[in-house]
């Protein structure tokens, strides 16, 4: 899919023959590390459709994941405008960090953590992050790792158990359960969009396109026709 041989003439290799290539997760948008490419690695990631760097450290070519498992695939990889920087799309199968963490990246400037004041819909990117650190990391005792080890079958029948849930709270008009539920909900709907990949960002474009569609849409008891 990639013309690889047009990309890597095109591209701005440093004085070592190296590029520096951003990692980001395809479906969080979270960067997840940094590393570097030459040619060979760039040509085997397209090859493989799996990450391959150059470790400067090593000197040699860098399977991602090759001992640790954590390979990362590849969904796109671009270049920034004067073409000296990659941009390396992943669905990740694990930690980035060879610490075990989700990202390399963390906060060093604590003060600036998610406030009292910030909008109260950013917790839904918060958990939506937290999810997708959950799900590289596996952390023993959490319910998140219990999860995604159990699997899509069993995270699908949360979402049904919940959804009906929502239901039986609402029928009895009793709305700090409607409140829990729908907290329930909603977390094992991102819990669900995380196993398959989708992004939130995909269905609030989603809704805002219909929501800027003109409303000539006709209904019957099963909803849009
Ligand atoms: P892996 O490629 O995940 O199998 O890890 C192999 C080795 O590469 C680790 O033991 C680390 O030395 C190094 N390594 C893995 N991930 C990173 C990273 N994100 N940044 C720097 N070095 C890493
Ligand atoms: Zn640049
Ligand atoms: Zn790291
Ligand atoms: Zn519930």
């Amino acid at each position: 899919a990639i013309q690889r041989e047009e990309l890597a003439d095109q591209l701005q290799w440093n004085e070592q023959g190296l590029i520096p290539t951003v990692v980001q997760d395809a479906a969080s948008k979270q960067v997840l590390m940094v590393a570097y490419m030459n040619r060979e690695s760039l040509k085997l990631s397209c090859e493989k459709g799996e990450t391959v760097f150059w470790s400067r450290s090593r000197e040699e070519l860098w399977h991602k994941g090759a001992t640790s498992g954590n390979t990362q695939r590849i969904v796109s990889i671009s270049a920034d405008c004067d073409r000296d920087t990659l941009l390396v799309q992943v669905v990740p199968n694990g930690p980035a960090c060879h610490t075990g963490s989700y990202t390399c990246f963390f906060d060093v400037c604590a003060e600036q953590e998610s406030s009292e004041s910030a909008p109260p819909l950013s917790i839904i990117s918060d958990l939506e992050r937290m999810i997708a650190e959950r799900e590289a990391e596996r952390p023993d005792g959490a319910y998140t790792s219990y999860l995604f080890d159990k699997g899509i079958d069993k995270i699908l029948k949360k979402v049904g158990e919940e959804a009906a849930e929502v239901i039986i709270a609402a029928k009895n008009g009793d709305n700090t359960e409607l409140r829990n539920e729908t907290g329930d909900l909603l977390f094992h709907l991102l819990v669900l969009l995380r196993e398959r990949k989708l992004p939130l960002d995909d269905v609030l474009a989603e809704l805002k396109r219909r929501h800027q569609a003109p409303r000539r849409d006709t209904y019957d008891e099963h909803g849009k026709v």
